[in-house]
């Protein structure tokens, strides 16, 4: 996506260790109307799916995913980070490992808010070494809902997530594709 493309030319800048940081307009400030932008272009790509359910994990990708659920008219759920070991049977969990954090984390879902009937679109913010998609997969699939696809604004397609997931049959639509990020900040698109 041109316009996304752009922005991240613009306001993006490169960190150490392959770290993108666009607080400026996605991750701590956020550009609405970028988002709306984006979300129209989720919404064309996915709209023959009847989809019943956007699923993101907090923090980050709550924003896109909320107007990402105005185009669909379906409730956004979001995946919640607990610290707790003991998960009781009432909710679905996964392990993530965080790329930008280089801990692990549970997320959990509640058993009430995703259902076997569910069509289920998940959306995040940056797709990298692919665990954070893993583990909102994996809850799709321990929930007997059906996963359509994944919507991802920024895809760093030289960490090894995208290729991962696709292969295992999952749908999965970026709307940026970066092929490089360099030490002189230098940001090189697929
Ligand atoms: P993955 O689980 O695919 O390795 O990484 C996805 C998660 O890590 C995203 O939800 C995002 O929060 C974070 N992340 C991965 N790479 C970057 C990056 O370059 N910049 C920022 N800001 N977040 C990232």
């Amino acid at each position: 996506m041109k316009l996304l493309e752009e922005r991240i030319l613009r306001d993006g800048k490169v960190k150490e260790g392959g770290i993108l940081k666009v607080d400026a307009f996605l991750n701590h400030q956020m550009d609405i109307d970028l988002f709306e932008e984006m979300a129209d272009e989720l919404y064309r790509l996915y709209v023959t799916e009847n989809v019943t359910k956007i699923l993101t994990v907090e923090a980050s990708g709550i924003g896109i995913a909320c107007i990402v659920g105005q185009r669909f008219k379906c409730p956004v759920l979001f995946a919640k980070k607990t610290k707790t070991k003991n998960i009781d049977g009432a909710v679905y969990s996964a392990e993530v490992e965080s790329f930008t954090h280089g801990t692990t984390y549970k997320v959990i879902v509640s058993k009430d808010y995703l259902l076997p009937s569910d069509r289920v679109l998940i959306i995040d913010d940056f797709l990298a070494n692919g665990a954070a998609l893993s583990g909102l997969a994996k809850i799709v699939n321990d929930a007997g809902a059906t996963l359509v696809g994944a919507g991802i604004a920024i895809e760093k397609a030289f960490q090894p997530g995208g290729e991962m997931l696709r292969k295992k049959g999952i749908r999965i639509e970026s709307l940026a594709r970066i092929k490089s990020l360099r030490e002189d900040g230098g940001i090189e698109f697929c």
